[in-house]
């Protein structure tokens, strides 16, 4: 546990460089050890094979002369000296079958070669034996120790073969500095390197945690983190980083003008019911109809004040996600009943407005009837109050899964540069109209969260002094089961229930 945390705690940096001097360390002492052990064993090999071949020669020379003298008794026992088969460093000497010494090399001169109880019991039954021996010089020695069998498998003579391991012992020491100094350069160099490399791979991580502490510190949001150019990690990380910064920035900016814009919303009716509470302390409003006017401008502020914190809620409560309830909705009954109350309001308005139904399939959506209801009242409230005279047409379209509700009016129109904000909280044309209509710059913004809440979008098309078209596009209600279908009008041409393609946004 404490290592794991002493471990997490190192930086990195430090932790690359030591995974890789660790892996090389590891490395270069498994390649060490393989190399110091095949030279060795390599060596040993060479050095045995070169004690056998004389071993060899020496015995066949033995053993010619053991024939010639079987085929004649008086042939002298002559062997050529056995300096002939070895080198300087090869001790070669023959000993006959009870052991004793016949002849040696001169380079052992009064010397003889090692002959152990067991090497001279295993050349007895005619088997070679190779020892390794300490030399009286303090040195190691190689002895092969070699029998001479004649024919009828008897031990003739035993030949014995030396040579000093110092010059192998010598060579291994000297690889084995070699490969330690080399080994323990190389882990510096690593350390080094790797260390070096770490730093200047890890160096923009430093860079980029200093310009977020500076940016956060700083609560500046506008501030971004130079770009490396780069599409490597650190380039990515950089590009999120300013772009979570950028995402933010709009939050903060949206969250500031949402309040001021409440703020502002409130002060109109709240400076207005100020001043005529003022009125009527002075005791100005004595007269009746002076009266029955300020209690309308009361009772007008505050229906303003009640929509506004009804819409504002409304609001808050989409963005906490609230989910909307999913029962058959019938749109076609729903838009008869939007349309009566349109006819009352076109009235009330006082506007010389037709309100009529254009075109009116039938179609059934799963959702919320009253935010549906909510929704088609807002857009036809707009066209209503966005005309000075002209008509309002209500339709309902259904095609391929989809429904379209269109409210179309021959209003004021909107100019095509104020269309893609049109949707945004309190966003208006024309601020000073809107609030004298009554408006609180949110209807758009209901009738958009309930459509997309549905899983559907709004469209506007759109000329000024023309009028205007606001189109609502909803998923109809899934196909009910093909025996339903069969007895439904439904099945004719039935709704597809997947939806194609994501919904635009405006
Ligand atoms: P408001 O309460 O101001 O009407 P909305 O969100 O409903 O707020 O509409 C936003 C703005 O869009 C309005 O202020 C108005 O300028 C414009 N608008 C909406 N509907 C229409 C329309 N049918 N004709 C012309 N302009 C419209």
């Amino acid at each position: 546990m404490l290592r794991a945390t002493f471990y997490q705690n190192m930086p990195i940096r430090l932790r690359l460089t030591l995974w890789y001097v660790g892996l090389l360390a590891a490395t270069l002492v498994l390649f060490s050890l393989l190399l110091v052990g095949s030279v060795y064993i390599a060596m040993n090999q060479q050095l045995s094979r070169e004690l056998e071949s004389v071993a060899r020669r020496v015995a066949a020379s033995v053993l010619v002369v053991h024939q010639a003298r079987q085929a004649d008794a008086n042939t002298p026992l002559a062997m050529p000296p056995l300096d002939a088969f070895g080198s300087p460093d090869i001790f070669v000497e023959l000993r006959l079958p009870d052991g004793n010494i016949w002849m040696r090399s001169a380079n052992l001169g009064e010397e003889s070669l090692e002959l152990s109880q067991e090497a001279y019991r295993q050349a007895y039954r005619g088997l070679p034996t190779l020892r390794t021996v300490r030399g009286s010089e303090g040195g190691r020695m190689r002895i092969l120790t070699y029998p001479v069998i004649d024919e009828s498998g008897r031990p003739i003579a035993i030949v014995q073969v030396g040579k000093s391991l110092d010059e192998i012992d010598r060579n291994m020491r000297r690889l084995i500095t070699v490969v330690l100094f080399g080994g323990v350069l190389a882990l510096l160099a690593a350390l080094v390197v790797g260390a070096w490399l770490a730093q200047r791979a890890l160096a923009p991580v430093d860079q980029v945690t200093q310009a977020a502490l500076r940016i956060s510190r700083a609560e500046d949001l506008d501030k971004r983190i130079p770009e490396p150019g780069t599409s490597d990690e650190i380039g990515r990380l950089v590009s999120a980083f300013n772009e979570m910064l950028a995402r933010l920035d709009d939050v903060f900016r949206d969250q500031q003008r949402f309040v001021a814009d409440v703020s502002h919303e409130l002060r109109t009716p709240l400076t207005s019911l100020q001043a005529t509470i003022d009125l009527l302390k002075r005791g100005v409003l004595d007269d009746p109809e002076a009266r029955s006017q300020a209690i309308k401008t009361v009772e007008s502020e505050v229906a303003r004040l009640n929509r506004l914190v009804a819409d504002l809620l409304l609001l808050a409560r989409a963005d906490e996600g609230e989910p909307i309830e999913r029962k058959p909705v019938e749109l076609d009954t729903l838009l008869l009943e939007v349309y009566l109350q349109a006819k009352v309001l076109a009235e009330a308005s006082g506007k010389a407005i037709r309100v009529r139904l254009g075109h009116e399939d039938q179609a059934l959506v799963l959702g919320d009837r009253d935010r549906l209801k909510q929704l088609l009242l807002n857009l036809v409230d707009n066209a209503i109050k966005y005309t000075r005279e002209g008509e309002v047409v209500l339709s309902l379209y259904r095609d391929d899964g989809w429904v379209r509700l269109v409210v179309q009016d021959t209003g004021i129109g909107i100019p095509e540069e104020a269309i893609p904000h049109l949707f945004r909280r309190f966003y208006r044309v024309d601020k000073a109209r809107s609030r004298e209509l009554g408006g609180s710059g949110l209807g758009l913004a209901i009738v958009r969260w309930i459509a997309e809440a549905h899983g559907g979008y709004v469209t506007v098309e759109s000329r000024e002094g023309k009028g205007s078209t606001f189109t609502v596009h909803l998923p109809l209600a899934p196909q009910p089961a093909p025996r339903e279908a069969a007895r439904g009008e439904a099945g004719a041409r039935g709704p597809r229930a997947e939806v194609t393609g994501a919904p635009p946004r405006r």
